[in-house]
């Protein structure tokens, strides 16, 4: 069998993010993403960053963030959270994966797909409706309502 790097990579990220969920004794939504950070010593500053929208600085354990809306906001620290958990040669994608997986579970979403239309479900994960799109693709799901990108 050929090895698919980018699909082993996600994998990976997503399978130990429902671990991570359990380490910190997250069972609900909104995942209280801050919550988990603070729990490994890491320090959150806002602040308005030139060249990225955040940025984690490994020696200080400092996750930097320009200011911006809580949907996206959580996204980001799901990322540089990534940057912080995964192995160093993992690649950016993978951090994105990681924080996708570790906003919206899999089991969640598929509980919650059944009852709620996308945009209340994006309000339940606070999420951006964009990212939970491309989690939806991910998990191999077709969203029942069109939302535009
Ligand atoms: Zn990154």
């Amino acid at each position: 069998m050929q090895y698919h790097p980018v699909r082993s990579g996600y994998m990976k990220a997503c399978r130990l993010t429902e671990g991570l969920l359990r380490q910190h004794g997250i069972t609900r939504r909104p995942v209280a993403i801050e919550r988990i950070i603070a729990n490994y010593g890491i320090e959150i500053v806002e602040r308005p960053l030139k060249l990225a929208p955040a940025l984690f600085d490994r020696l200080t354990k400092t996750i930097y963030i320009r200011p911006m809306s809580e949907q996206r906001r959580r996204f980001y620290l799901g990322h540089e959270l990534g940057h912080y958990i995964l192995p160093p040669d993992y690649h950016e994608l993978s951090c994105n994966t990681f924080s996708a997986c570790l906003l919206m579970p899999h089991e969640w979403i598929l509980a919650d797909l059944r009852r709620a239309s996308l945009t209340v479900l994006a309000d339940w994960y606070k999420v951006t409706l964009p990212v939970l799109r491309i989690r939806l693709q991910q998990i191999g799901l077709k969203s029942r309502v069109k939302v535009p990108f």
